[in-house]
């Protein structure tokens, strides 16, 4: 079994989701007390926050890479970056390493490939819905990528930061993320991709008929087979 390099904190919240994720995928495929093989390397969002809204991203950059680099040094055979919106900076980090990336966005993309859906509605930061590092990964795999209207991607990026990094569940936040998701269905996405780490805190597949793709899970499960082959 491959160690996993985690580069995580991003937030610390979803950190949880994965290291549980990559221990249940571990058990699931070998059974009985097998878990994880996992480095973790988790930085303080608070530094990495104040940077991303400073648009200081090669600072962020700099930071990613050294943790980076110090997983590869301490054994990592493969890297993962527990955040959609840091992939921002991927191409600095996988600069400074020679270990593979195994990137959030590819990983999600190759599986709505496989799923056939062939429009998409993206939830995330307002840096993942609006820029192009993301979106254009997915669209490279010839699935189109839509996103909510500015006011709805204000809300979504606000209890991103505000609540869901902060461990904070709300009710009525989740009624506002199940409205968005139906205006993208109604807007003629298939299927809505669960772009930021935490959302899957707030709704899951049991609340909408609209298929969700949580990249959390997607990303781990590519890690434990990525791990195992
Ligand atoms: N975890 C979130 C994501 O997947 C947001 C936090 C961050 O800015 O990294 O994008």
């Amino acid at each position: 079994m491959k160690t996993i390099g985690m580069l995580g904190g991003m937030s610390w919240e979803s950190t949880l989701s994965y290291y549980r994720a990559l221990n249940l995928g571990v058990k699931g495929a070998l059974g009985g007390l097998h878990s994880a093989k996992i480095l973790l390397n988790s930085v303080d969002f608070a530094e990495i926050e104040a940077l991303q809204h400073a648009g200081r991203w090669d600072e962020t950059a700099l930071i990613l890479a050294d943790a980076a680099v110090a997983l590869e040094t301490a054994g990592a055979d493969f890297l993962m970056i527990c955040t959609n919106t840091m992939h921002k900076v991927a191409p600095q980090i996988q600069a400074r390493i020679k270990i593979p990336l195994l990137h959030i966005a590819d990983a999600t993309a190759s599986v709505l490939r496989k799923d056939g859906v062939k429009k998409v509605g993206l939830l995330g930061t307002r840096f993942t819905m609006e820029q192009d590092f993301y979106r254009e990964r997915i669209q490279a795999q010839g699935i189109d990528v839509i996103v909510p209207d500015p006011s709805a991607r204000d809300l979504v990026h606000g209890v991103i930061y505000e609540e869901l990094c902060l461990g904070k569940i709300n009710a009525e936040s989740k009624v506002q993320f199940l409205k968005i998701v139906d205006a993208l269905a109604g807007a003629g996405a298939e299927a809505v991709i669960l772009g930021c780490t935490e959302i899957a805190l707030l709704i899951q597949q049991a609340d909408t008929p609209i298929p969700l793709y949580d990249t959390t899970a997607i990303h781990a499960e590519q890690a434990v087979l990525f791990a195992l082959a």
